[in-house]
């Protein structure tokens, strides 16, 4: 079969991919060389995607209260069930929450659905918990949520700021393209984040800023460039409004003490600004996810405007988006803040979305963006909730109140891929939809631009397209017309028909090129970016008197310390994880790299409270708490921890991070504060620990503490408990073979098959002493009989190497090879290792951590 040009379902910096189908569910994935966005680069997650489209564990029937069904049944049940509660109840009774990870295509049908012709705004995405208070900060400061780069500024730079960004791991794509500025240019790299994370290893400067001290530092930035005499007075002059008293507002913080970073650092930031004009600053979920986000999204926007640093090559500040479609939904209108196509809820803007759509009424004003939403569900003013492909019972901030919020909501509707997710448990009613590889539509990456995402796989069960089962819910309720769209096609083209209906260049957002595409151009179309290179480029902005707006922004006072909360909670992302895992999940070589939730905390802070490297230790708030695995980190700043926030109840009991975040939102985005909560750490020590090894999933009821880890012929499970552990409930039946050493504790256990093959294997120990799990899961994969006494002992009579934790998932190389190979072969360079080992010559997205060990190993030989 002919390779199809696709787009990666994961991350925001939406890399082209090449799938060629190779069976009935397999596909050979390669980067596509032809996409301007990666060239034909993948990191990690991109390239194991083709070990995530099996069709284990989807829901490939509608169910409706438990009960499978057919199409018919389950939508005339949506329909009945949303018509009847706005007749009761009224429209904003109902709500659908909805996804980043939906086509354009999809969320055009629910935008238009819920604003045009339910009348109400209660429609958000997930996106709201990533991205709302970069929108809002374009809005205040261009009129418009315009992201003013692209990713050729990043070459085009000679420095590049990241703020709040692990781009290593988060964007790996984009960070192999600053990688390779950095070689070829020798541009400049800051990074400010309060972890010192393998991004900010190789930076020139880095800035361990304390949480949410990103307003101080910018403002300070701004302050500094005046007090030097670098402001572009032309620029401000032309371009841009400067509210009275700004001045004043920057000039008055104590920088240093502000952000907690020492003088001389501040010093070499501002002489790096001072020389290079060709800036851009690249910012993310660190600076957004704060209840002051909006605020630092103008701050790092004030000082590009103050110094003429934008709408140029190589200058900018840059909002780098998480999901693979947020801005899709942002360009559609899918923000309950936002009308449509980057419309407001002025007269006139209604009256505009009204005619385009023909439609009976329209939504009055905004409506209630996430954590208001399930606030309303929580006490009843919404009474329906559709869910489209996403996880909020894991995903939303204080996850167990939105857990209370769905169980005791009148009617959930879940459309998703995944048949048991942690959200589906609420459901009344779930509905297949397609998954990446069986769906047609359009994402919008971070840097404006437009991608097809294709199917190359048919629709498996009765599984349909999002826009297609909301289109059809659309005329159930009695909205034949508007909702008769034939494909992904036709909804696009509407799309971008109401782009540039009465636009009149009011709004950057205008795709009238493509609102006549053919469906065979549609099909065909190539990636495109709307806005151009530099839609600032004349100096022309959204705004009413097409001037840009500097914002005056306080710094944010510094938190009092609470006694029974001292530390502050940051949660973060993994290299290999994509959200709450319900696709990277699936991937074993993915699962390799961190096979356990861990709360990173500095040595000292956990020397003095007794918490062992490896153990295992109880995060709580006021929200939660939740058990994780121990890692020491010097890279965390004193008093702060950080957990990762993928895990669900599938795969981890309790480890989850979004059930200790709590609610407080930003006040104009109404983005969440998931990266500095108020928490407190204590050690857990269990009765005893131990490892699973076992070829079926196993039931895990009842112990305090397991993750699940999958592995290519079945599973890891880390497990600890403080009651008797229940062996028999463990183990699968059949043949065992058993030894135990009550003097120290331990039990092992191991059943093999009928030919001699491994089944499961059972190690538990009171001493903390266990064996290596590599040999033990390799066995799995054998065709041949496993030695029993081999088994038990957790060891073959010739012992392999132990490779220690895998770095590189694409050759299986661990930490403990590497650092061999650097000592014994004198190695000294990422490219010297890969020549070696292989490692980090795939994706490249475990390079980053190669340098990084190479530089602890050369730290070590220098002391
Ligand atoms: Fe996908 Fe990785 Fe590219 Fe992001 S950087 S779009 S996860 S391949």
């Amino acid at each position: 079969m002919n390779a199809i040009r696709t787009t990666c379902p994961y991350c925001g910096v939406g890399c082209g991919v090449s799938a060629t189908v190779t069976g009935a569910r397999a596909v050979e994935i390669k980067g596509d060389s032809t996409h301007p966005a990666n060239s034909g680069r993948l990191c990690s997650k991109g390239t194991h995607l083709g070990e995530t489209v099996g069709l284990g564990g989807r829901l490939l029937a509608p169910i409706v209260h438990g009960q499978e069904t057919g199409w018919d049944e389950a939508l005339d049940a949506v329909a009945k069930g949303f018509s009847e509660t706005i007749a009761q109840y009224g429209r904003d009774s109902v709500a659908f929450y909805v996804s980043g990870q939906l086509l354009t295509e999809d969320y055009y049908v629910a935008n238009k659905l819920m604003k045009g012709f339910i009348g109400s705004s209660n429609i958000d995405t997930n996106s709201r918990l990533c991205m709302a208070s970069a929108v809002a900060a374009h809005n205040r400061a261009f009129g418009e949520d315009v992201v003013p780069c692209t990713y050729e500024d990043l070459e085009q730079a000679d420095l590049i700021l990241l703020v709040g960004s692990n781009t290593a791991w988060c964007h790996p794509i984009v960070w192999q393209r600053i990688e390779a500025a950095r070689a070829a240019h020798g541009t400049k790299l800051v990074v400010i984040d309060p972890r010192r994370t393998e991004t900010a290893e190789g930076a020139d400067l880095y800035l361990p800023i304390r949480p949410d001290g990103d307003v101080a530092l910018f403002n300070g930035l701004a302050a500094a460039m005046r007090s030097r005499g670098l402001l572009n007075d032309t620029y401000l002059a032309a371009h841009v409004d400067v509210p009275d008293g700004y001045w004043d507002v920057v000039g008055t913080a104590d920088v240093a003490d502000e952000c907690g970073i020492a003088p001389e650092l501040l010093e070499q930031f501002y002489d790096l600004f001072a020389q290079h004009e060709r800036c851009v600053t690249m910012f993310s979920q660190g600076a957004n996810q704060s209840v002051n986000g909006t605020d630092k999204g103008n701050a790092i926007i004030n000082v590009h405007l103050a110094t003429g640093r934008i709408g140029q090559p190589g200058m900018g500040p840059f909002s780098i988006t998480g999901q693979p479609n947020a801005m899709g939904g942002r360009e559609v209108g899918g923000l309950a803040s936002t009308l449509a196509v980057h419309m407001g809820f002025s007269d006139a803007e209604r009256d505009c979305a009204q005619r385009f759509w023909n439609s009976p009424g329209i939504a009055t004003g905004p409506g209630l963006k996430a954590v208001d939403m399930f606030r309303a569900v929580h006490d009843g003013r919404i009474k329906a909730i559709w869910i489209m492909a996403t996880n909020p019972a894991v995903s939303m901030p204080d996850a167990g109140f939105v857990r209370e919020a769905l169980a005791k909501c009148p009617l959930v509707i879940v459309s998703d891929v995944m048949a048991n997710t942690d959200t589906a448990a609420y459901a009344h009613i779930r509905l297949p939809a397609l998954a990446w590889g069986e769906k047609d539509g359009i994402v919008t990456n971070s840097e404006r631009m437009i991608s097809r995402q294709r199917a190359f796989f048919p629709p498996p069960g009765q599984a349909r397209a999002d826009w297609d089962i909301i289109a059809d819910t659309g005329r159930r309720m009695g909205f034949a017309d508007a909702f008769a769209f034939d494909n992904a096609a036709s909804v696009f083209r509407e799309y971008c028909a109401q782009t540039a209906f009465e636009n009149g260049g009011r709004r950057k957002l205008d795709l009238h090129a493509w609102a006549e595409l053919s469906d065979a151009d549609y099909d065909a179309l190539k990636p495109l970016r709307w806005g151009g290179i530099a839609p600032f480029g004349d100096g022309q902005f959204s705004t009413a008197n097409g001037r840009a707006k500097i914002i005056a922004i306080h710094s944010p006072k510094c938190e009092t310390i609470d006694p029974d909360f001292p530390f502050r909670l940051n949660t973060v992302r993994y290299r290999d994880q994509w959200h709450t895992m319900t696709r990277t999940g699936l991937s074993p070589r993915l699962s390799q790299h961190r096979r356990e939730p861990l709360v990173e905390v500095h040595p000292e802070d956990a020397a003095a409270l007794d918490i062992r490297d490896g153990g295992l230790a109880r995060v709580r708030t006021a929200q939660g708490d939740a058990i994780f695995r121990v890692q020491y980190s010097e890279g965390q700043r004193r008093g702060e921890l950080c957990v990762p926030m993928h895990w669900t109840d599938q795969l981890n009991a309790g480890g989850r991070a979004n059930r200790l975040s709590s609610q407080n939102v930003d006040p104009v985005s109404g983005q969440p504060g998931f990266k500095n909560s108020a928490a407190a750490i204590a050690p857990v020590t269990p009765a005893w620990t131990g490892f699973m090894v076992c070829r079926d999933q196993p039931v895990l009821a009842n112990l305090p503490y397991w993750t699940l880890v999958r592995q290519r012929s079945g599973w890891l499970v880390e497990m600890a408990g403080f009651d008797e552990p229940d062996v028999d409930a463990l183990m699968p039946h059949g043949e065992r073979v058993e030894a135990s050493d009550p003097a120290r504790g331990t039990q092992r256990l191991a059943a093999l098959d009928a030919d001699g093959r491994l089944a499961a294997a059972l190690f538990l120990t009171r001493s903390g002493r266990l064996p290596s799990r590599d040999w033990i899961v390799a066995q799995l994969d054998s065709e041949e009989p496993t030695s029993g006494a081999a088994l038990l002992a957790g060891r073959p009579a010739q012992l392999p190497p132990d490779r220690g934790a895998i770095i590189c998932v694409c050759f299986d190389v661990g930490m403990k090879t590497i650092l061999g190979a650097i000592a014994e072969q004198q190695l000294t360079s990422v490219e010297a290792i890969g020549a070696a080992l292989n490692a980090g010559t795939n994706c490249g997205s475990c390079r980053p951590a190669i340098k990084s060990l190479l530089n602890d190993q050369k730290e070590a030989v220098d002391a």
